[in-house]
């Protein structure tokens, strides 16, 4: 496979080219390039030969926008394809203030939780750095962004398909990248990072100085009944998440957030909300209630909106930071690798 230039820092870049016996200021024209959405047919401040030469030898793009699907809601949904071929999701949410999107990190996931449609296949491998990063240049320029003045999206969830900490370094050199000041310049404090609890990458996150903001799909505040939806649970305990958590909270400043899918009749009840309470009193931390959107391939149902909002209430009531996250895109299935299956499944 032909090397990805948007792996590279600035600084990997300038050893790259001046290797090849090119001046080291072109560097920065082609980083910027990279990072506004360019082919390198497209970077017209480099003489052909130079083009031609990188095209042989580098991907300048290797994430590419093969259909979106716009919700009524105006969320919208990318399936993007990569450059062997495999398929990767993101989707795109328009606020107020700006727009998020979601990226994925991996093609499937090794997580395999109960409810969750990218683990059905099990992780088919790695996102590269330059890939995640790729997911939101593609949109950048779809939307008719470019570089840190020009651009559109504003923050980033890391919450698409597969599990971020699995993929380590690949993750946090994106971030790296996607802080870059000759790049998209976006603060890691406007991205958060969504993880099934991996307790030992979130102590070694803690270290990076990157102040992202950490999430933690909790799902139950019950270790044997997490252990039930998310079979990595078996590997670390509640405890121990907690405790990561906290540290991550010393080491950055930043107060975590939790994830809780709602599952009818599962992880909804009173005993639930009251476990959940004794956990996470006086943490500082939130909770973001979810509602299931049902994947086709398994039985688990959603808890209802009544049943949701009495389940926060009875959080806020003892004093606990809760909200019901905003239903978005459930008509264009929006959730973790429905898109990519069904593309997969009418394209069989
Ligand atoms: N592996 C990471 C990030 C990807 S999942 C993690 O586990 O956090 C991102 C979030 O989407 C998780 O909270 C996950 O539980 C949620 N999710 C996955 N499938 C879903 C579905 N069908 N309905 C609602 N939320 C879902």
């Amino acid at each position: 496979m032909k090397e990805f230039l948007l792996d590279l820092s600035l600084e990997e870049l300038k050893q790259k080219i001046t290797n090849m016996g090119e001046k080291p200021f072109r560097a920065g024209q082609i980083f910027k390039a990279l990072h506004s959405g360019l082919d390198f047919d497209e970077m017209t401040n480099l003489s052909k030969d130079l083009r031609l030469k990188f095209a042989d030898e580098f991907i300048a793009q290797p994430v590419k926008i093969l259909k979106s699907i716009v919700s009524k809601d105006g969320t919208e949904k990318f399936l993007f394809s990569l450059s062997d071929g495999n398929l990767i999701e993101g989707v795109l949410m328009r606020y107020k203030y700006g727009c998020t999107l979601c990226v994925s990190t991996q093609v499937g996931c090794r997580m395999n939780c109960a409810f969750c449609a990218s683990g059905l296949e099990g992780l088919i491998r790695n996102l590269h750095s330059g890939e995640i990063l790729g997911e939101i240049i593609a949109v950048n320029r779809y939307l008719g962004g470019g570089l840190a003045d020009k651009r559109k999206i504003t923050n980033v969830v890391m919450m698409g398909s597969g599990e971020p900490l699995d993929n380590y370094d690949n993750v946090v050199k994106f971030l790296r990248l996607l802080s870059s000041p000759d790049g998209i310049n976006i603060s890691p404090r406007n991205v958060s990072l969504s993880t099934a609890g991996l307790v030992p990458q979130m102590y070694k996150l803690a270290e990076e100085n990157l102040h992202v903001n950490l999430t933690v799909s909790l799902h139950s505040p019950i270790d044997n009944e997490r252990q039930q939806i998310m079979p990595v649970a078996k590997a670390y305990s509640i405890k121990e998440i907690l405790d990561a958590c906290q540290n991550y909270f010393e080491k950055t400043g930043r107060r975590y957030i939790f994830e809780y899918v709602l599952i009818k009749g599962n992880n909804d009840t009173e005993i639930h909300a009251q476990t959940l309470i004794n956990l996470l009193k006086g943490r500082p931390c939130h909770v973001n209630l979810i509602r299931l959107n049902e994947v086709k391939e398994k039985a688990l149902k959603s808890a209802s909106d009544k049943d949701a909002y009495r389940f926060m209430g009875v959080l806020e009531k003892a004093g606990l930071s809760a909200t019901v996250r905003r239903r978005m895109g459930d008509d264009i299935e929006g959730a973790c690798g429905q898109l990519r299956r069904r593309y997969l499944d009418d394209n069989k």
